[in-house]
């Protein structure tokens, strides 16, 4: 059963759960997906009910950061624990190092996914990269030919939100893939573009303020993360 938060079911799962689900689904029939929201991307949805469609018919739904745990804990279901994304892919590219499964990079400015690419094959021997595409493109169809015929088992989405997750849930089948992962900002910290913040900041609550502070021009969507804690509060008061 999913834990409810203004409208989106998390799983609640550890991180070595979501990473032994996330495997296991690799070797099931069929596509599926994963996807790793955070309280801007629920607010996203509250607003989109495309985008909250596709979140929730999502195979594995993962908390990204600390604002949905201490959402879950407001609302009196706390979750285990944040699953951040970029960590659940880390652990995902582990167990399909030891399978030998492939992996196809898609998003990004250009060069960045090739640049993610060279360091992800040198960081897990054993993970074939099937091939990489960045994120502006205007044709859906071709790309999702190209991974098709790239003979990908897995997909890396970093398109950002909400256009990764209507990707996946529209053209996932097209792919050929039995995995595709929403995961935003990740490849730029793969490819080593963008940093990510150290262990304090992140085991403090704080990556949200850490990165505020080196792309100040997120502000306008981090005035999100807020209104969300409104939005919870309301939600509590009504149970
Ligand atoms: N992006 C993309 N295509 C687009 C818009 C964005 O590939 O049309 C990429 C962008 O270059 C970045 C990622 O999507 O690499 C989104 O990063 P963001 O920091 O917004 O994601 P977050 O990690 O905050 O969800």
């Amino acid at each position: 059963m999913r834990i409810d938060v203004l409208g989106v079911g998390f799983d609640d799962l550890t991180m070595a759960e979501a990473v032994a689900a996330g495997a296991r689904l690799l070797t099931e029939e069929g596509c599926h997906y994963v996807v790793t929201p955070n309280p801007e991307i629920v607010e996203v949805c509250r607003e989109n009910p495309a985008a909250m469609r596709a979140v929730n018919g999502a195979d594995l739904v993962l908390p990204d950061g600390i604002g949905i745990i201490k959402g879950t804990a407001m609302l009196g279901t706390p979750l285990k624990e944040k699953t951040p994304g970029i960590e659940f892919a880390a652990g995902l590219m582990g167990e399909m190092a030891k399978e030998g499964k492939s992996l196809y990079l898609l998003g990004a400015k250009p060069g960045v996914a090739e640049q993610a690419a060279e360091r992800l094959a040198a960081q897990y021997p054993g993970l074939k990269i099937a091939g990489t595409h960045d994120g502006y493109f205007k044709d859906d169809a071709p790309v999702a030919e190209a991974i098709r015929q790239s003979g990908a088992d897995c997909v890396f989405v970093c398109l950002g939100a909400p256009k990764q997750e209507l990707w996946m849930a529209k053209w996932g089948p097209e792919t050929g893939a039995h995995l595709l992962c929403g995961l935003g900002g990740s490849l730029d910290v793969f490819a080593g573009v963008v940093e990510r913040a150290p262990k304090f900041w992140s085991d403090h609550g704080l990556e949200w303020f850490y990165r505020l502070c080196r792309e100040p021009k997120r502000i306008g969507r981090m005035m999100k993360l807020p209104l969300f804690l409104v939005h919870v509060r309301k939600e509590k008061r009504k149970k």
